[in-house]
């Protein structure tokens, strides 16, 4: 996405591991208390995305859901086990062909190795760099992982990829199945700080930050 381009939505999703604790319980949190992700300047949504496998406490109930999200795969009718019509039914809802076309997705992951807090950006997006840049700038814990100008498996698209821009956080050492109270709280802390840099740049503030970025190294 363009540094420019008007934001108008933003997703955040959890759960698409559905093992994976805490982004799962970050958006039941915020399903249950909206005012905690609303901004003035866009539209926070948020998506559970693999509530089968999350009430399995398991990774997935098929297959990974995280893998089906290219054109082909969304457009291919013989793909029909409950993650391929899940990835269909998320695209119907936010992908760039529904009515809520979404501007910025990001997606929290948690591993059970130990990545700390971790944002991964792929296709070398300047938007998401950015960002990255800037919240490594205010939290040294923030670590920041890229794949280049590719996906980490360009035929297996992640549900991230219907976004114009997307992140994906991946928080550990957490085991799967396990809510760990302080990496819960850190996630929770870099959501609010993902969404408030969303609202500078989409105010006013906006030539401060980018100031704030051109004396960033990235
Ligand atoms: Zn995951």
């Amino acid at each position: 996405m363009k540094s420019n381009s008007k934001l108008n939505r933003v997703l955040i999703v959890g759960g698409a591991h559905g093992n994976e604790f805490t982004g799962a319980y970050l958006i039941k949190k915020f399903q249950q208390s909206p005012e905690l992700i609303r901004r003035s300047n866009f539209e926070t949504l948020t998506l559970l995305a693999n509530p089968r496998a999350f009430t399995a406490v398991r990774r997935y109930i098929d297959r990974d859901l995280n893998h089906y999200f290219s054109r082909v795969d969304l457009q291919d009718t013989t793909l029909s086990c409950y993650e391929d019509l899940r990835a269909k039914e998320i695209d119907q809802m936010f992908g760039s062909n529904s009515e809520n076309p979404i501007d910025f997705i990001f997606d929290i992951h948690s591993i059970t190795t130990n990545m700390g807090l971790t944002l991964i950006v792929d296709n070398d997006d300047p938007f998401s760099l950015q960002l990255a840049a800037y919240l490594s700038s205010i939290n040294s814990e923030i670590k920041v992982y890229s794949f280049g100008d590719l996906y980490p498996s360009p035929n297996l698209l992640p549900l991230r990829a219907l976004g114009k821009s997307s992140l994906c956080i991946e928080v550990g050492a957490v085991p799967q199945g396990v809510l760990n109270a302080e990496i819960f709280m850190k996630t929770e802390a870099l959501v609010y700080a993902i969404l408030d840099y969303l609202e500078n740049i989409t105010s006013e503030k906006l030539h401060i930050i980018k100031i704030h970025l051109l004396s960033t190294n990235i």
